[in-house]
């Protein structure tokens, strides 16, 4: 075991320093300079202690206007550079980040609160995307198409298409940029990230990992990559510049609401990736073992503070009542503490309001009929001064109330069902349309769920809970969820403008749909 291995492992083993010393120490080694930090700036807190790990030095409205023009002029040049050599830049930036894992993971478990393995999965996901990037930077086909013209050739080409906005949410703060990132910059395009208020620490440990490849790789534009730190006002100047064709926004429906009309206002592309409400369904053929697991798994971890977070269960009639009393023993039983701590599956909520949140759903649910098991704040030890939830599974007799809506925290809502084309509609009767799954091994039923009336949603799972995508798949939900598709797959066309080209290389000039327009020469 190598020495560094063996320092790991006495970390691990140890109880967890101050959060705030460790992020602190950690910023320097990702090379975080002293001047993005001012006293008077924005406080970053960790939620696993509630404590100020220090104050960030905010971006005013006139500078993030500077950074938008940097990052236009950086476009202008990075568009002639060929896609493989940006490819490289990404790959570089890949490279860095496997140096940085542990760093950047942990500092994610600090200032997000994720538990070790997840917040190392945060910065798996980034690796996984720059890979798929610097393939794809030499896959960005366009089609030959057949022209009903003689002596002609239509092709489609792909270009850049400028500035690409970003904003992004508290809860996956360094993967929703990389997965809008690594696609923009070897598409062609510059990139302009505002990270949530909550998590401006792991953003800025991002950024020095990007200056590091940018260096490496030489001949980077300035401006290729900014950043702006602050709350809503400056993602709204982001939303506002003309100089941005081309903004993908993360968060809440809330926040889609008020940021989608200004953007089509403008004629700008949108790419909006907003709130999920997402359900899973039992049916009597499932494997209940892995049911349990993978419900488990869906609507706990993170905490519950995950988009694809699995909010409503429907279980079949004839299951019910052996699924759901293992459930509320898991539900009893799992770990909760500091995201740090070995063994931990459920850590801190992001902050008070987040557990308020949860506590106004609960009594809801009780006033509409439900039963909940679970839920109320968790205090032991050193976790009394953070905002930790126990969480909670709620029978509910309908589906009704706070049960329609998304609330950020780990609350699950179980209901029986008794006919399928019913709880296949009930499944969809809600606002939002990001994931969902089914448990059944039951071939018609499984195949049903994921055709074209059955679940409504971006993503539709079988005998897998609706959280935990990779990056191969285009990410992304329906309805009110937004309709933006980002990371794998062909999401890439959304960065880059389509031109259609003919080119007539014979002697005539025949016109399309017969129609004739003879001139005298
Ligand atoms: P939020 O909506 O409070 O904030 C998200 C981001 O939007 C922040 O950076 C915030 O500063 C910015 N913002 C808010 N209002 C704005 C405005 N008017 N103009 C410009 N910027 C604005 O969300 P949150 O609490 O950080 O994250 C949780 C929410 O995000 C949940 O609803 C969750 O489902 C959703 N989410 C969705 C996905 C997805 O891919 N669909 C992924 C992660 C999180």
């Amino acid at each position: 075991m190598s020495a560094r291995d063996q320092a790991v492992l006495k970390t691990v083993a140890a109880a967890p320093a101050p959060a705030a010393d460790e992020a602190r120490a950690i910023l320097k080694r990702l090379g975080v300079p002293d001047s993005a930090f001012a006293t008077s700036g924005r406080p970053a807190t960790s939620p696993i202690s509630g404590a100020v790990i220090t104050h960030v030095r905010e971006t005013s409205p006139d500078e993030a206007k500077a950074a938008i023009g940097r990052a236009h002029e950086a476009f202008k040049a990075w568009r002639k550079v060929p896609a493989p050599k940006r490819g490289e830049f990404v790959r570089l930036i890949g490279e860095e980040l496997r140096a940085a894992k542990d760093d950047l993971g942990r500092l994610v478990t600090l200032e997000a609160g994720k538990v070790t393995s997840e917040g190392l999965g945060e910065v798996q996901e980034m690796i996984d995307i720059c890979d798929f990037a610097v393939g794809l930077s030499r896959q960005l086909y366009g089609l030959t198409i057949a022209t009903e013209r003689a002596d002609h050739r239509m092709m489609e080409t792909w270009h850049p298409l400028g500035v690409c906005g970003v904003i992004s949410a508290f809860n996956f703060p360094v993967a929703v940029w990389s997965w809008n990132a690594a696609l923009a910059f070897v598409c062609g395009d510059s990139v302009v990230w505002k990270p949530s208020e909550k998590t401006l620490l792991t953003a800025l440990g991002v950024q020095a990992i990007v200056e590091r490849a940018a260096k490496r790789f030489g001949g980077v534009p300035e401006g290729l990559s900014e950043v702006l730190l602050g709350g809503r006002e400056v993602g709204e100047v982001l939303v506002e510049d003309e100089r941005v064709p081309i903004l993908s926004a993360t968060g809440s429906t809330a926040m889609g609401r008020q940021v989608g009309p200004k953007l089509a206002s403008r004629f700008a592309r949108a790419i909006l990736e907003l709130g999920g409400n997402n359900a899973a369904i039992v049916s009597p053929s499932a494997d209940l073992d892995l049911a349990l697991r993978g419900i488990a798994f869906a609507a706990m971890g993170t905490a519950g503070q995950r988009c694809t977070t699995l909010r409503r269960l429907f279980v079949h009639e004839s299951v019910y009542d052996k699924l759901v009393p293992s459930l509320v023993k898991v539900y009893g039983s799992v770990r909760i503490g500091d995201p740090r701590t070995e063994g931990t599956l459920v850590g801190p909520l992001i902050d008070k309001s987040a557990f308020e949140g949860m506590e106004r759903a609960l009594d809801e649910s009780r006033a509409a009929g439900g039963k909940v098991h679970g839920g109320g704040r968790y205090t032991e030890g050193a976790c009394a001064d953070g905002y930790y939830a126990k969480p909670a599974l709620v029978e509910m007799p309908k589906q009704t109330g706070p049960v329609l809506r998304e609330t950020f925290a780990p609350i699950l809502y179980v209901m029986r069902y008794s006919d399928f084309d019913e709880v296949v509609e009930a499944h969809n009767a809600v606002g939002a349309g990001l994931s969902s799954s089914i448990f059944t091994t039951d071939l018609r039923e499984a195949e049903t769920f994921i055709a074209s009336a059955g679940s409504d949603c971006g993503i539709a799972n079988v005998n897998i809970g609706p959280s935990g995508a990779e990056i191969g798949g285009a990410f992304g939900g329906e309805k009110e969820t937004g309709g933006g598709r980002e990371a794998g797959s062909d999401a890439w066309k959304a960065y880059m403008r389509r031109a259609t080209n003919t080119i007539n290389y014979g002697k005539t000039l025949p016109l399309a749909q017969g129609v004739t327009f003879d001139v005298e020469a």
